[in-house]
């Protein structure tokens, strides 16, 4: 009798997949098993010839839907026995080799097991005796990498093997008819983790069911909930009420910008935002990210509280995630929350119950100040009143993600749950050759650090940690390190890093490098780093990332690429800090062909946080000193203003010199932005990353087409544009009375325009847009949809963040590329 193997590989654990094949096997008369293995999902079939095509024509159709299968081998067996029926199995893992299977991710409820949670017959009784459990799932929904320990994915290798299942779902495990059949998160009420309410003074007050109707109530009663989700905690509050969501913004430390809210399904979403097809589809994903929307102008039935979003129009959504999501919104009615990361702003997301412990009024039970409870007589000291949270560990914190449509395309602007870790794809001719053998490690840059890898056959881009200025975030990246090198079982060769000398990660790769040298267990008394072989480092400039991680997105590593890197700042090449590049790359080479017209940052660092200096700026560079000085800008003291001015009229300093806080040249698109943000809305201050760039574009009337000049000047050794004309149109248009959302518009067309006369110089190469400055939407699509880009291909941001959220991806391509490769 014919036998024949059949190897899936690609996203392939985690869904079901096995007792798909189970199902699909039996029902064409098949014998054999299937197993999960490193190198994908193993499938042993034997019958007869028919029977084996009938399972091949079925395959693809009868496999779950979050499967991404992007390969699949077929060898023939020939096992010429004709021994008897043996029916057909699902083995237990075979764990040889190097993890080469893409590893599962979280996924959201599925609409199964949402009936299940919360259906009742007319009877009134519940329909499945999961009814009301809070942390549901089956072999398609659930937590997957949160609580993975080790590949291939088995329950003995998650968090879960501490709840032996009750006979009912061990029932279900070995049935091939169930849904849960090889579930490996199969748990219920009576034999699986429980949710519980823990009060502010670490008491448990209700347990299961009823802890989530008390959590309910105290949200109701304007009261922060601590709700430990999938990845970690996130604190919840009544997003109608002012009071509730001011306080929980005095607590988290974050005074203005914008919270996320859960709304409980998409026709509630639709009636406060605009909603695309795409923006629905990315909404109702078992990703389930939060999804930066613009809000009706008109006001609909939910009334937001200010505090949300405060002068932003848009607003960033998620629908539940959970059955516990579920069921706390069902309490509500529907009411919508505020669901914002479990953390203080700056620190990184908290993801293990760490409530108070129980102790008398005014004392801690033993007298020493735990984490969390650090100051007896502060209100503030702990930002949740009660905690629901659960015994299901979570081995990988993970934030939520977020995605914004952006041309038509789902951009993710952080890469979280649900997405990460992200398989990328590397040209398959590259891994054959040099890069076979070679584990690679890149360490991202120092906002919005996350990690990729290469582990001898597959890459990855790992989560999200965080802004790596605070060191609570610093040992957070580095624990996220090392259960990454750990789970991909990668002892590195090479550590790649950003160009910039002091960011933390070129400071830890350098260590790691010296260490591999000299020293085989590791750095310092902190975690257990894989450095047992001689490694090396590679340094790469901060904008030559941004490029290759977007060729790497689209498939063009092994082309020659034109790319628009524009962000806030990076080390650049000449002693400058750069951010409005334009980049000519191929592989390791990259050369600068043409960058905005750079600029002064008055106090380095502080320019940042004080827009108001790089407006003096720009009018001074635009009309000069005169002009400069009669600036008025809201609440800035004209002397102020005058010492900016006089600064500007002395030459900068060499940044790698002088201290932060002296003045840089820069060629910064972020700051450009944040400068005519301030001269034209009158922001002086920015709280928090690209904010004053962020209100510019929301306020913008994207009708408004025709651009205010810029010019592209030809100077040594780049390309200039030059955007003094811009900036005196912006004068002149403030001093005509011009309603700001026009002279929004009108500037971000100039820019767009301007990047068009570049990319015309170049004709014949592809165009990568990438860097933050791509998430502005407005620009974005100003770019790709000219006349002129229509028969160009431009690529703009898609599932690698284009932020520093990707630079890791871009990293790692870079390292792996041939020396030399044909143009
Ligand atoms: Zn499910
Ligand atoms: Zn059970």
């Amino acid at each position: 009798m014919p036998a024949i193997r059949i190897t899936l590989h690609g996203q392939v654990q985690g869904f079901g997949v096995r007792p798909a094949i189970a199902q699909l096997a039996t029902r064409c008369g098949l014998d054999g098993t299937v197993r999960n293995s490193t190198i994908g999902v193993v499938i042993e079939l034997r019958g007869e010839l028919p029977n084996l095509e009938r399972f091949r024509d079925s395959l693809s159709s009868a496999l779950p839907e979050q499967a991404d299968v992007t390969a699949i081998d077929e060898v023939d067996l020939r096992k010429p026995s004709e021994s008897p029926p043996t029916g057909f199995r699902i083995l237990a893992s075979d764990r040889d080799g190097a993890g080469r299977t893409h590893m599962p991710v979280d996924s959201a409820i599925c609409a199964a097991c949402l009936v299940e949670l919360t259906h009742v017959a007319e009877s009134n009784e519940a329909i499945d005796r999961r009814f009301g459990y809070p942390l549901i799932t089956c072999t398609r929904c659930g937590p997957r990498f949160s609580l993975i320990r080790a590949m291939p994915y088995d329950r003995s290798e998650t968090s879960m093997d501490r709840f032996t299942p009750c006979p009912e779902c061990a029932r279900e495990y070995v049935d091939p008819t169930d849904r849960r059949f090889h579930s490996q998160t199969n748990a219920c009420e009576a034999c699986g983790p429980r949710v519980r309410l823990v009060a502010g003074d670490g008491q448990e007050v209700a347990a299961g069911a009823a802890a989530v109707a008390h959590a309910a109530k105290a949200i109701l009663n304007g009261k922060i909930v601590g709700v430990l989700g999938v990845g970690g905690y996130q604190w919840v509050v009544d997003a109608t009420q002012p009071a509730a969501v001011e306080r929980l913004r005095r607590r988290k430390g974050r005074p203005t910008k914008p919270l996320a809210i859960m709304l409980a399904d998409v026709d509630t979403v639709a009636s406060l935002a605009v909603l695309a097809p795409a923006e629905r589809l990315a909404l109702s994903s078992a990703a389930n990210p939060i999804v930066l929307l613009s809000r009706r102008p008109d006001p609909g039935p939910i009334s937001l509280a200010h505090q949300v979003t405060g002068p932003m129009p848009s607003v960033g959504v998620m629908l539940p995630t959970t059955g516990l999501h579920h069921l706390l919104l069902n309490h509500l009615n529907g009411r919508p929350l505020v669901v914002t990361s479990g953390n203080r702003d700056g620190e990184p997301l908290r993801y293990r119950p760490q409530h108070p412990v129980a102790k008398p009024a005014g004392q801690l039970a033993d007298g020493v100040p735990r984490e969390g409870v650090n100051a007896l007589n502060d209100p503030d000291a702990e930002i949740a009143d009660c905690w629901l949270d659960h015994d299901r560990e979570i081995l990988r914190p993970i934030d939520d993600s977020v995605v914004r449509v952006i041309a038509g395309r789902t951009a993710t602007i952080r890469l979280a749950r649900g997405l990460a870790p992200l398989p990328l794809s590397l040209p398959p001719a590259w891994l054959g050759g040099h890069a076979a053998g070679r584990q690679v490690v890149a360490m991202g840059g120092h906002q919005k650090a996350a990690i990729a890898l290469f582990d001898g056959s597959q890459a990855v881009l790992g989560p999200h940690v965080g802004d790596l200025e605070d060191e609570s975030t610093r040992e957070r990246y580095l624990q996220s390190l090392e259960s990454l090198l750990e789970l991909y079982r990668v002892r590195p060769d090479c550590w790649v890093h950003d160009a910039h000398p002091d960011y933390f990660t070129s400071r830890l790769a350098q260590q790691l490098t010296e260490t591999s040298a000299t020293t085989p267990q590791g750095i310092g008394t902190g975690p257990k780093l894989p450095v047992d072989r001689a490694a090396s480092s590679l340094a790469i400039q901060h904008h030559h990332a941004h490029v290759a991680a977007t060729m790497l997105e689209q498939g063009w590593l092994e082309r020659t690429v034109l790319g628009v890197a524009w962000d806030g700042t990076g080390d650049g090449t000449d002693g400058t800090v750069w951010g409005g590049e334009f980049l000519i790359v191929n592989g390791k080479s990259c050369r600068r062909f043409a960058s905005l017209l750079p600029f002064r940052l008055v106090g380095g660092d502080a320019a940042v946080r004080q827009p108001w200096r790089v407006a003096v700026a720009l009018v001074h560079q635009a009309l000069g000193p005169q002009v400069a000085t009669g600036l008025k800008l809201p609440g800035i003291d004209p002397l102020a203003i005058a010492r900016i001015v006089q600064r500007l009229e002395r030459p900068a300093q060499d940044p790698r010199s002088i201290p932060p806080s002296a003045d840089i040249t820069t060629t910064s698109a972020g700051r450009l932005l944040d400068g005519f943000a301030a001269l034209t809305l009158g922001i002086t201050h920015s709280d928090y990353d690209a904010e004053p760039a962020m209100r510019f574009e929301s306020i913008a009337d994207d009708s408004v087409v025709p651009p205010y000049p810029i010019r592209l000047v030809q100077s040594q050794p780049t390309w200039r544009l030059d955007w003094t004309p811009t900036v005196r149109s912006v004068i002149d248009a403030i001093a005509n009375r011009v309603p700001a959302a026009i002279i929004a518009a009108r500037v971000h067309r100039a820019l767009a325009h301007g990047i068009r006369q570049v990319i015309d110089l170049q004709p014949s190469l592809p165009v990568a847009l990438c860097g933050g400055c791509f998430q502005n939407r407005l620009l974005t699509e100003a770019v790709v949809t000219a006349p002129e880009c229509c028969s160009r291909a431009v690529a703009t941001p898609g599932q690698i963040p284009t932020s520093d959220g990707g630079l890791a991806a871009g990293q790692l391509a870079i390292a792996l590329a041939p020396d030399q490769q044909p143009d």
